[in-house]
Formats: C-alpha cells, structure tokens, sequence
C-alpha cells in the first residue's frame, strides 16, 4: 500500500461518493465505489494532516520558505510553491503567506 495517504483527500473522495469506508474483520478498508476495489488502510499509511503555507523570505526575493519545517524553495527550483512541501510533507494551503 502506498505511503502517505492524504486524510483530507480521502475524506473529500468519501464525501463525493467516489470512495467508501468499509469495516471488515476488524480492518478499514477504503473501497472505489466504481470498481469495487478495496484497500486496506492502515494507520501508519495515513499522513498527518500537517499544514503548511509558503511564506516570502524578506531577505532574499524570489526564495520562499516552508512554515512548519523551514525548508526554503528558489523559483529555480522544480518544487517551488508546490502542493505539499518536499521535506516535511506538509499540505500547503491557502497560497504564499
Ligand atoms: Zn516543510
């Protein structure tokens, strides 16, 4: 099973009905609602749900800086102001803070 499942992008599939949670023998399985396939979830497969924005640094124009680990990002760099932070992992939401 693949890591770092995002929680709050399993709950947004359950809640657009292209996904459910089934319980089975004491497992958590997520289950495609189109094809039937089932996914055990396990806890440790779960990312916490940190959050993050990219925030400006002031010293330095054009290089940003993650909130909860402090990675910086250059506008050079491929993973500059991208969706998740590629060191912590964090969901970066609501835009450059
Ligand atoms: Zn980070």
């Amino acid at each position: 099973m693949a890591k770092n499942i995002d929680i709050i992008d399993v709950m947004i599939a359950a809640h657009r009905g292209e996904l459910k949670i089934v319980i089975q023998n004491g497992f958590f399985l997520m289950e495609n609602t189109k094809s039937g396939e089932r996914v055990r979830l396990n806890k440790a497969d779960v990312a916490p749900a940190t959050h993050g924005w990219w925030n400006e640094r002031l010293a330095v124009k054009g290089e940003v800086y993650c909130s909860e680990c402090g990675t910086i990002e250059t506008q050079r760099d491929s993973n500059y102001k991208t969706r998740f932070c590629p060191n912590c992992g964090a969901r970066m939401v609501g835009g450059v803070g």
